[in-house]
């Protein structure tokens, strides 16, 4: 009876010393193993951003040049991130954006506005980083000074600071509309994590 207990009390220092080298050998490895994280932001070699794919959600934009103040994203968010101000001017019987805001404090990234607009103005970036020291400062405020609203040509649009604009936001919403090809999504990733 008294053998056994000595060999059972043994066996526990025996394996308490086992497990103790097993646990630091693992440790140990650390200090010679290249490290799998990197600091960020300043460690990265390129911007995180840059690396993501192009339908991320990110921070919203707005290009005035090509809205129209249809205010139909304002509509489609269902909690009221944009306030859009876009009276009729007197004189010129045109629309005006007098306000274009956007709390990106409240935003959701569902992109529910961006879906909805005709023009693809509204529309997610890669970029992510907001943080700022108060809330009001979250709010975006795209107008500076007043300007008029787009109207859309009826045929191809010929002004050349324009044109180049709505074609990136007519290929956002083309993009949208066509499901990812996972396959080739990857395949792309593999190819060029960076593209
Ligand atoms: S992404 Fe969604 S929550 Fe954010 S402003 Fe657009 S509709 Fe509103
Ligand atoms: S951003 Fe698009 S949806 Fe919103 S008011 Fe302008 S054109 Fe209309």
């Amino acid at each position: 009876m008294a053998n056994t207990s000595v060999r059972r009390y043994f066996k526990h220092l025996s394996d308490a010393i086992t497990t103790i080298f097993e646990g630091m050998s693992i440790t140990c490895s650390h200090f010679v193993r290249k490290p799998y994280t990197i600091q960020y932001p300043d460690r990265t070699p390129v911007r995180i951003q840059d690396t993501l794919p192009p339908r991320y959600r990110g921070i919203l934009a707005v290009d005035l040049e090509i809205c129209t103040g249809c205010l139909a994203c304002e509509r489609a968010c269902p909690i009221d991130c944009i306030v859009i101000d876009a009276p009729k001017d007197q004189k010129t019987r045109q629309m005006q954006l007098t306000r274009f805001d956007i709390d990106i404090a409240k935003c959701m990234y569902c992109g529910l506005c961006s879906e909805a607009c005709p023009t693809g103005s509204i529309h997610h970036t890669t970029e992510f980083e907001g943080a700022d020291y108060s809330l009001e400062s979250l709010i975006r405020h795209y107008v500076a000074t007043p300007v008029a609203a787009y109207k859309a040509k009826k045929g191809e649009e010929t002004d050349p600071v324009v044109a180049p604009i709505l074609e990136r936001g007519l290929a956002y919403i083309a993009d949208y509309a066509e499901p990812v090809d996972m396959k080739k999504y990857k395949a792309a990733q593999e190819a060029d994590p960076a593209a």
